[in-house]
Parts: C-alpha cells; structure tokens; sequence
C-alpha cells in the first residue's frame, strides 16, 4: 500500500511548491533525530515525502500512478518483484553503494545546513575562521570610577604571525594554485546519512577557499597565519561607568586565522564599594552625624567628597534625616557633560550616656 505523502507532509493534493518546501522545512526540523522529541522513522518518512513530492516529475508520477518509477530495478514490464520499496532511503536499504541524491546548491543543501548546520558539509569549519573574542575583568576603586582610570592588560592570545604578516607563507613563497580544489576553492563532498548519499559544494580545507596556496609554509606559525604571544593592552575606563559595565575594544580579540579579522576584547568593570560613599544614579550620597547641639544651633562641618574635603554649613534646627545637596560633587554623566551632585544625610546623634550636668542643662533645655 502506497503511503499519502500529501499527509505525511499535512498539505493538500495541490498544494504549491512553496508550500510542501515550507511543510517539509517546519517537520523536517521537529522530528529531526539529533532532536529532542526528534523521530528517526517519521523524519525518514517526512524525507521521503518530500523527494517525491518536491520534483515535478515524480509528483506527477504519484499523482498518476500512486508510486514513482525513476528507483532501481524498473522496467517497462512493471515494478520489481515485492512491489516498490520506499524505505530504500536509509542507507541499509537502498541499492548498494546507497542513492546518490545530487541536492546541488540550492533545494536540499539549503534545508539541510539549517538543519545539520555543520555536522555535514563542515562549510563553516572550513573557513578561514575569524577570531574569537576575549573577555577579561577589571577591577577599579569607587575614586577611579569617579576620575576615571586607566589599566594595561597582559594577555596570551593569538596575534597575528609577524614573519608572514599573517598571510601564512613563508616570506619570498610564490603563492601557487590549490592542487586539491584547482584554484576554485570549492570542493564537492559526497556525505552518507542514514537516507542516502548526497554531494554538497563545500569550501575547500586545503586552502580555506582561497583557492591558492603558498608553495612554503611559514615556519614560524605553520601556515595559519597566527601564533600566540603576550600582549598588553591599555584601556582608558571612562570617569561614571557603572559596576558591571562592559567595554569593548574592537579587533583587540584573538587574531583570525590566515589574515581574517580578529575578535574583540571586552572588558567587564566591576567597581568595587567605598566604605563611605554610595552612588545613586549619579549621585554620591554619604551620611554625616553631628552632635545634638551642632544640630540644634547649627555648624560648619567637613565632608568627605571625591578628591577633596569640602565645608557645609548645617544651619540651626537640622533634624535627623536631613538631606543636603552639594552641588557637582558626584559622578560625572558617562559620555556627558556635567555630573551629579554630592547628598549628605544627616544624622543627628541623641548622646546614650549623659554625664550629670549635660543631663541637668537638658531637664533645663526642656523647662523652657
Ligand atoms: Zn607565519
Ligand atoms: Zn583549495
């Protein structure tokens, strides 16, 4: 019995191309087995569906007959001996040797990189590859936060090999053509899955799609154009960055291979506390306790900003709590002009212990 491939894929009897390819797509990658609540009978299933109804030919040919006709053994007297065998698919089951389904570049190769990603054509593993990026962390005061600081960082990273400028040859190499690829760069791979064989264009490992190689490698980094060294970095950390902020300095990453770009750096800035001061936005706020007296009759007092000791005048009758604003005392507004302001909370300290005339002068201060 015939399987409806129209069902399997869920489309109808007309349904368009674009549709069964969008069909196939959607199941192809729900019950695809390296999945979770993946199906291996139902994607070789799904796979099948799709071969047919995908090409016109053999759609019609189902459409007509029920069945295709292109698969070994027809001839004019009829189907072999059993009847037609879809499950040919899987590569125990098809013809010795296995289908060879040419999926070319575009149809299936497109569908599969989406669904395989490299596991099979390892288009992306041969590129020449980029440079990964690398992350560090910094630590800075509460004041350099503030002022704004500078660092120097040591890395061991791949930089660029500085005997071949990066290329990969050795200097005074003539560059020849890619024997394996013959300068296109391109190499066709014949991949076996559990459904059959397939060729897909993929970029050549030999010369990493450059299609032309040196005719001596450098010896210093063996031909990948990149070696590991120490480097030091400086970062300027801009004055008002926040805890936890992250920096990124563009190219400063691993070195790519072969001359390819390299990766960034990003530097994550951590600031550590104050033991008096807090930031609120871009606020510092701190707390200051003064005397019964200095709040009751008013003073003068220092308060501890960034970089300098400045005077603030409490006036007569402060209560605990208050809150006073120093103005352009506080962090600087990142990437702005201008900054915050300083905010002293007042606490007023109501003395524990009171020796015998300061507890007179007070019962003599509540009388009034
Ligand atoms: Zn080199
Ligand atoms: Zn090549």
């Amino acid at each position: 019995m015939a399987k409806n491939y129209y069902e399997i894929l869920g489309v109808s009897k007309n349904a368009s191309d674009d549709e069964i390819k969008k069909a196939y797509r959607k199941l192809a990658h729900k019950y695809h087995p390296d999945k979770a609540g993946g199906e291996e009978s139902k994607f070789k299933e799904i796979n099948e569906a799709y071969q047919v109804l995908s090409d016109k030919a053999k759609r019609q040919q189902y459409d007509q007959f029920g069945r295709t006709f292109d698969q070994g053994g027809f001839s004019a007297g009829g189907g072999p001996a059993g009847g037609w065998d879809f499950s040919g698919f899987s590569t125990q089951g098809g013809p010795a040797g296995g289908w060879d389904f040419n999926f070319g570049e575009e149809g299936f190769s497109d569908i599969f990189s989406d669904i395989f990603g490299t596991a099979f054509g390892g288009r992306r593993k041969s590129r020449a590859r980029t440079g990964q990026d690398i992350q560090v962390d910094v630590e800075i005061s509460f004041e350099e936060m503030v002022k704004g600081a500078s660092r120097s960082i040591n890395l061991y990273k791949t930089v660029k090999c500085d005997v071949c400028k990066g290329t990969g040859g050795e200097p005074g190499a003539k560059e020849e053509t890619c024997p394996v690829c013959k300068g296109s760069g391109q190499v066709r791979k014949t991949s076996r899955s559990f459904f059959g064989t397939f060729t897909q264009v993929v970029i050549c490992d030999n010369c990493r799609g450059k299609g032309k190689i040196f005719s001596k490698k450098c010896h210093k980094c063996g031909g990948g154009g990149r070696v590991k060294d120490y480097q030091s970095i400086n970062i300027e950390i801009p004055a008002g960055i926040q805890n936890g902020q992250t920096i990124s300095v563009q190219g400063q990453g691993e070195a790519g291979e072969f001359g390819s770009s390299n990766g960034d750096l990003y530097v994550n800035v951590r600031v550590a506390p104050h033991q008096k001061l807090k930031r609120e936005n871009d606020n510092i706020i701190s707390s200051e306790k003064i005397s019964f007296s200095q709040a009751a009759l008013g003073d003068k007092i220092e308060v501890e900003t960034i970089g300098e000791e400045v005077k603030m005048k409490i006036p007569a009758g402060t209560q605990s709590g208050e809150i006073f604003r120093i103005k352009e005392k506080g962090v600087p507004h990142l990437g702005k002009r201008g900054r915050g302001d300083h905010l002293v909370k007042i606490v007023v300290n109501i003395p524990k212990n009171l020796s015998r005339e300061q507890r007179r002068l007070i019962e003599e201060l509540g009388k009034l």
